[in-house]
């Protein structure tokens, strides 16, 4: 049988760090791969010396996305068309577009409906928080859940097409000792590291205990590079992760990180990939 997972997140580039290694590890094994990106990122940053503007940079960062998807072998990459909401507490917020406004009985059967068509076995998404609060994040991870359960209800949205129970719900989680880590290798090269103690105090990162997955992408850490220069616009020369030597990054960016939302796993439950024991 055909691996074949789905990745739901918000912006174009959310996919890159946490996922990147893993999309192309089961791509490259023949593993059908789909993503699905809420908005186009119109709100993000802009890093120097790029083309773009803030009215030109939904456009530039869905070529971005279609770059990285390419790179890492998504066979298919489905855009639902909202607006980013931009960061909590901005005017962004209030734009009628912004996926945050997005009622949860227009978001979810769209969602559904993909789940029904591309039948995962497993689907991924950001955990609750989304791994630092971005209020989009936490709306794709609110309405992918939701989603992944009337999936499988087929009294639910029947014109959505016959339910489809996928086996494993996973959030891409890093876990704290990541973060601790990566201060310390910034730390030792005499960086400004003022950044973590905000991330500390703001409880940033999963618990180490409640990975479920520690994904070994060392194979195809190349692929997910290059699909972070894909996006240009947001992974500028000034990215904290350009500040750490290479062999530190890529020792950082081959391993990927995963808690599994759905079954509940037993306490301490470790699987060696995401299709383990499948
Ligand atoms: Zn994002």
């Amino acid at each position: 049988m055909t691996q074949t997972l789905l990745a739901l997140f918000a912006h174009p580039d959310d996919e890159a760090f946490g996922t990147g290694g893993t999309l192309a590890h089961y791509a490259e094994a023949g593993a059908d791969v789909t993503l699905v990106c809420a908005t186009r990122g119109e709100v993000g940053e802009i890093a120097e010396g790029v083309d773009a503007t803030p009215e030109t940079l939904g456009q530039v960062r869905e070529a971005e996305l279609r770059c990285a998807a390419d790179t890492v072998g998504v066979r298919q990459l489905i855009f639902l068309g909202y607006r980013d909401s931009g960061m909590a507490g901005t005017s962004e917020n209030a734009d009628p577009r912004a996926f945050v406004n997005a009622p949860a009985d227009e978001v979810v059967p769209q969602l559904v409906g993909i789940i029904r068509r591309v039948r995962p076995q497993v689907v991924v998404t950001f955990e609750p928080n989304g791994g630092y609060g971005h209020p989009d994040h936490i709306a794709i991870h609110r309405h992918t859940v939701a989603a992944f359960r009337a999936a499988a209800d087929a009294t639910l949205y029947p014109d959505q097409g016959p339910a489809w129970q996928a086996a494993r719900l996973f959030y891409t989680a890093f876990p704290r000792s990541f973060f601790l880590q990566m201060r310390d290798e910034l730390a030792a090269l005499g960086e400004d590291t003022g950044d973590f103690a905000r991330f500390e105090e703001a409880g940033f990162g999963w618990p180490d205990d409640k990975v479920n997955v520690t994904l070994d992408v060392a194979d195809t850490v190349d692929a997910k590079w290059s699909a972070l220069e894909c996006h240009r616009t947001q992974f500028g020369p000034g990215n904290l992760f350009r500040r750490l030597p290479d062999a530190a990054l890529k020792r950082m960016m081959s391993h990927e990180y995963f808690a599994l939302a759905w079954p509940e796993p037993a306490p301490g439950a470790r699987f060696n990939d995401l299709f383990d024991g499948m």
